[in-house]
């Protein structure tokens, strides 16, 4: 078995054997760092004596957590138990022990966050507007509370006042308690309550574990921050680790000073700087150094490598998503046929969770096996379904399956009265959905039940009252009805809405392609058997890509409104967090790194033209190899256009839009060309620009 000390530098192992109270490991990707976390833990145990179950290592993820102890477990005996999870598992621990201080009971349940959201809906009924954002921005408000941003600053930044949000605070905490429930930001809130108000409980935690240690240091919150501080080893160490450079954790209230702050509350910290790194080759490096060097505000660090100089990091102009994913499958499959690489040494990464569905499309038509790690798979998610189930039921009524999926939301129907509408249904030999029309005859069923299936079915009939019209209208109208579920339900998130523009894309996409209902739907039915396997490629995004490595990274949609994201556009802050996640995105590659963006990418329904993100440009030209697209429609396309814009046609020249007529892919225009012609053009498809725009950048060759 290896020694934890083998295969470190004079740093790393300086500070895996150091023995006073309080360590600071702050160094760049790439660094070891959290191969100092693991090395240390087993060299405490195995050469300094100290007990597993007294050592507590706490990392962001369970995936991070479960990487940790495999490679503890690599370099110590299997069967010895060492604690290693989350700061949500350590608190919940605290919290079943501790938790009847504070007046709850301690089988507490934990609400998943649509639940919590669901609470404070009833706490603040008037507070889901259409799309849920006022909602949104008070859950968010809440959880800022918790997590230790004061009070005004939140009013502030969610235009709301001070003292109704105080209010709504209490109202909300109130009622979770009554219901003897938590939320997630409880458990580091409550937590913290009890270790900073109950001195006995404080010593006794503190005085029952010898090492603490803490990586990704840099995304913990004021909260977090507070508990590690509490819940030092008296007699111990407290180890934490991070890469300032890698936080990207600000809009989960994640608080940037906690370095300084743990240097303030541990004067005699031992701080120790990693210089090298081990992940990435000369030029990845170079291009991440670019980037970040951007950042005007932070130390000036940059990742130094010894290892051989490897390949230009590739910048791929595609056409639209379409063409984008399909020169990724492309390149996937050229690199994997080589020999070169595994399925399992490459990862696709983007910017939020709607991209991937495109991705996935052209992963399956290559036969590329793949796992979506976070979030599910686009077609997965239960909304997503939710939408897909109705559409089912527009072509076919007696498709059961989809209808059990609609009823699986619909409160008090359990399995006992859905069992019986199934055998009503068998026994009127009609499909489930006929049997919903007839659930008022059902007397044992309460009113409430009854009404709710009246408004499943009366839905269902709306959507399948279109099924003869557009592909459009049909899969707009299954959206809304879904989104009625959802809002009464209180899971409108942003991303549903996100996801729900995305399916609509893909319908408006398929209509433009002479695709029906039922081709819709089969393209829809993706294989997914080969998700398990472990030879699959990894598809993430962004954010939970961190502290992980692959051989081949490519990252997608680095487009400005993406990569930054358009809602980070308004203040310095959130766009450099925004450069910090494509810095970590692109330090996660050790051998091939691929950026792409698209030209023109239908998103929240809608075309868009893709300019080129910011950060491509300060990585630099000289930093990346371009490679354009083959793909003939590379000229810019209009998103929208109205009555009287001054338009240039890449044939006609310039004209004067006369009419515009339907929404989004499906837009017709009508110009009056300056040379006299008039013509009918589509959007999406013809090659216009706003007259006096060029081209949208430099790489477009
Ligand atoms: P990140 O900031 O992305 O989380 P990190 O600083 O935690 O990165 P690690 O994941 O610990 O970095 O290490 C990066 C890679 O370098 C790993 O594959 C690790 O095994 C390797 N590595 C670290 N230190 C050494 C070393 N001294 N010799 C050889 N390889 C090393
Ligand atoms: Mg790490």
């Amino acid at each position: 078995m290896q020694s934890p000390l083998d295969d470190l530098n004079p740093e790393q192992r300086r500070a895996v054997t150091f023995d006073g109270p309080a360590l600071m490991v702050a160094a760049g990707p790439g660094s070891g760092k959290t191969r100092v976390v693991t090395r240390r833990i087993a060299y405490r145990i195995q050469q300094r004596g100290v007990r597993s179950d007294r050592t507590l290592a706490v990392t962001f993820t369970n995936r991070a957590a479960r990487e940790m102890s495999a490679r503890v477990h690599h370099l110590i005996d299997h069967h010895t138990h060492v604690p290693i999870g989350t700061f949500h598992w350590m608190c919940a621990g605290i919290l079943r022990r501790r938790i009847g201080v504070l007046g709850y009971r301690s089988d507490f349940r934990l609400l998943q966050p649509w639940e919590a959201r669901k609470m404070l809906h009833t706490v603040v009924p008037a507070a889901q507007g259409k799309d849920g954002s006022l909602l949104t921005g008070l859950a968010d408000a809440v959880s800022g509370l918790k997590s230790g941003i004061r009070l005004e600053a939140l009013a502030e930044r969610n235009s709301i006042p001070v003292e109704r949000l105080r209010r709504i605070a209490d109202d909300y905490q109130r009622a979770l308690r009554a219901a003897n429930a938590l939320d997630l930001d409880d458990l580091p809130y409550l937590a913290a309550k009890i270790l900073r108000e109950q001195a006995h409980i404080r010593e006794l935690c503190r005085t029952a574990v010898d090492e603490l240690l803490v990586d990704e240091y840099q995304d913990t919150n004021g909260v977090q921050q507070e508990l590690v501080e509490l819940l030092a080893p008296v007699h111990g160490t407290v180890v934490v680790v991070g890469d300032e450079d890698q936080a990207i954790y600000g809009w989960r209230h994640a608080d940037a000073g906690g370095f300084q702050r743990f240097r303030t509350a541990f004067p005699s910290t031992e701080v120790v700087t990693l210089e090298r790194s081990y992940r990435h080759h000369k030029y990845v490096a170079r291009a991440a150094n670019a980037l970040i060097a951007g950042d005007e505000n932070r130390l000036k660090k940059s990742i130094r490598t010894d290892l051989p100089a490897g390949d230009l990091p590739v910048c791929f102009a595609a056409a639209d998503e379409r063409d984008e994913a399909e020169w990724i499958a492309g390149e996937i499959a050229r690199l994997t046929s080589l020999g070169k690489l595994q399925w399992s040494d490459i990862a696709v990464l983007y910017r939020i969770n709607a991209q991937s569905r495109a991705l996935e499309d052209a992963l399956v038509r290559h036969s590329i096996p793949y796992r979506v790690l976070s979030g599910r798979s686009f077609y997965a998610r239960e909304h997503v379904q939710r939408v897909y189930a109705y559409l089912r039921l527009a072509l076919d009524s007696h498709d059961d399956t989809a209808a059990e999926v609609l009823l699986q939301s619909v409160s008090s129907l359990g399995p006992g009265r859905m069992g019986e509408l199934r055998q009503r249904a068998q026994a009127q030999n009609t499909a489930l959905v006929d049997s919903l029309a007839c659930a008022h005859e059902i007397p044992r069923f309460p009113q409430s039940l009854r009404s709710a299936l009246k408004v499943t079915h009366d839905r269902i009939s709306t959507v399948r009252a279109l099924r003869k019209s557009s592909l459009g209208q049909v899969v707009d109208a299954a959206v809304r009805a879904a989104g009625c579920d959802l809002d009464a339900e209180g899971k409108l998130t942003e991303s549903v809405v996100e996801d729900f523009a995305e399916v609509r894309a893909v319908a408006r996409m398929h209509h433009a392609r002479r695709g029906t209902l039922r081709s819709l739907l089969d393209g829809a039915t993706v294989d997914d058997s080969s998700s398990d396997s472990s030879n699959s490629v990894r598809m993430m995004s962004l954010h939970s890509a961190k502290g992980l490595e692959y051989r081949a990274i490519f990252m997608t949609g680095v487009e400005e409104g993406l990569l930054p994201h358009a809602r980070s556009l308004q203040r310095t802050a959130e766009v450099e967090e925004e450069r910090r996640l494509c810095y970590v995105g692109m330090t996660r590659a050790k051998d091939i790194l691929c950026l792409s963006y698209a030209q023109s990418r239908l998103f929240g329904g809608r075309g868009t033209t893709g300019q080129p993100s910011r950060f491509i440009q300060e990585i630099g030209l000289h930093n990346m190899a371009f490679k354009v697209t083959t793909a003939k429609r590379i000229t810019p396309r209009l998103a929208t256009t109205r009555t009287g814009d001054r338009v240039r046609h890449t044939r006609w020249g310039t004209g004067t839009v006369e009419v515009v007529e339907g929404t989004g892919r499906d837009t017709l225009t009508t110009i009056l060309f300056d040379t006299g012609g008039r013509r009918r053009l589509q959007l999406c498809h013809a090659p216009l620009s706003i007259d006096g725009e060029g081209p949208p950048d430099v790489f477009t060759g």
